[in-house]
């Protein structure tokens, strides 16, 4: 029996969150020496002096834009694709977004377009690697070193993607990854920051060391939607519950099912919840401890599947981005263009493939905002991107399997 193939996975053991479930009940949540070896561990591991674990990447975002004081009305630059919140914390800061546009090709700022934007109030960046992809870093990072740019890298999506052999994450002044649901190492949320720099270090570490302890309850909610996630994508229960559910909502609502993990709000926020600045839980340390060890292997096996697929699928209806040289790729969502995605999903659903476009928010075109941009290829990229299951634990049967059924979309569906 073929088993229908989900849109994604969690990338831990349905025990496993079962377990830390009712751990998040009793346990202590605030042993400091718990999540101090945590943060040197991720440190170590990702080649950089200094890691301090927030409770959200937006808090981590948040609190290094304060700690570098920009003056008010300074400029960042953003990317036009990320989650909405980071877009209202930037703002809190009294800084101007400004949106550049991304390449196609490597899903990171274009290059001629970050040079155009840059002006005299340009003080900061935040480089995102969207579904883990990592662009010519050799050529954006010493465009940002020559005009002197205060550079966060958010690499949420391409934890040990490199480039030249170093890992992203490394290069700027401050590396954030959020260790949130369905990252490759997910903590329950977490936003691990990590510096080179003794003094902002220092800084930063006041900051995090005033936030108030941890509530119980969020711990638990965090927890209990990925046990929900992960128990909804179980091989056996997703073929005989989600999927069928999946199909007969997009013959009701196809809209409604097309992202990845819903849709989110776009709304302006009139302040900064409260929730946004907790202390991480040792909780979470000590899961990311032990998930820590397992995340290259399935990176690799990735990395690999999307091999298969791309020598394969010579002739589809998708689009591959090419990437750039001397990166290391680890596709936490495989992404290729497709012409029209409620279509594609559909088709791909009677061959008992699950897909999805992103959840992530097109922050440089939301009309509540004062804010926007011209960015119309990360537009295509945020409506015609579409996920293709690559992920480990798939069977080379099912990877050949979904190679054969891209390379027959394209006369199937007469594209
Ligand atoms: C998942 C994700 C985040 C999440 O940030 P939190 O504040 O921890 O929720 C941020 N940025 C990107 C690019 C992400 O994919």
């Amino acid at each position: 029996m073929q088993l229908s193939i989900p849109r994604g996975i969690v990338y831990h053991l349905v025990l496993q969150d079962i377990v830390y479930l009712i751990r998040a009940f009793f346990s202590p949540l605030t042993n400091q020496a718990k999540i101090l070896k945590f943060e040197k561990k991720f440190a170590e591991y990702m080649g950089v002096k200094h890691c301090l674990a927030f409770p959200f990447a937006r808090t981590a975002i948040y609190y290094s834009l304060k700690a570098k004081d920009l003056p008010k009305g300074s400029q960042i630059i953003m990317p036009p694709i990320t989650i909405k919140q980071i877009l209202d914390v930037v703002i809190a800061c009294g800084l101007e977004p400004v949106f550049v546009d991304i390449n196609p090709e490597t899903l990171c700022f274009d290059s001629d377009k970050l040079k155009a934007a840059l002006g005299p109030k340009t003080k900061a960046i935040l480089l995102t690697y969207l579904f883990g992809m990592v662009p010519d870093l050799g050529e954006l990072i010493s465009l940002c070193k020559e005009r002197d740019l205060f550079v966060l890298e958010d690499f949420s999506q391409c934890l040990n993607g490199k480039f030249a052999d170093r890992k992203v994450g490394s290069f700027g002044d401050v590396g954030i990854y959020s260790s949130s649901s369905i990252k490759t190492l997910d903590t329950y949320g977490g936003g691990l920051l990590v510096c080179h720099n003794d003094l902002l270090y220092e800084r930063l570490k006041e900051f995090k060391e005033s936030l108030p302890r941890p509530s119980r309850t969020a711990l638990i909610l965090k927890i209990w939607t990925d046990l929900c996630r992960n128990v909804a994508t179980n091989r056996i229960v997703f073929h005989v519950v989600t999927f069928p559910f999946l199909r007969l909502a997009v013959k009701l609502n196809p809209e409604r099912v097309i992202k990845h993990v819903g849709h989110r709000s776009t709304q302006m926020l009139a302040s900064l919840p409260e929730a946004w600045f907790e202390q991480y839980t040792s909780l979470q340390a000590e899961l990311g401890l032990t998930l820590l060890p397992q995340v290259e292997e399935g990176d690799s096996v990735r990395a690999k599947n999307v091999q298969t697929i791309k020598s394969w699928s010579t002739d589809t209806g998708f689009r591959f981005p090419k990437g750039a040289l001397k990166s290391e790729n680890v596709y936490w969502q495989f992404v290729a263009y497709c012409e029209n995605p409620l279509v594609m999903q559909k088709y791909l659903q009677s061959k008992r493939i699950d897909s999805s476009t992103t959840s992530l928010v097109y922050i440089s075109n939301l009309p509540s905002y004062p804010y926007q941009g011209l960015t119309p290829n990360a537009e295509t990229l945020h409506s015609n991107g579409m996920f293709i299951p690559a992920y480990p634990g798939l069977s080379q049967v099912e990877i050949r399997h979904i190679a054969t059924v891209l390379n027959q979309s394209k006369t199937e569906l007469q594209l």
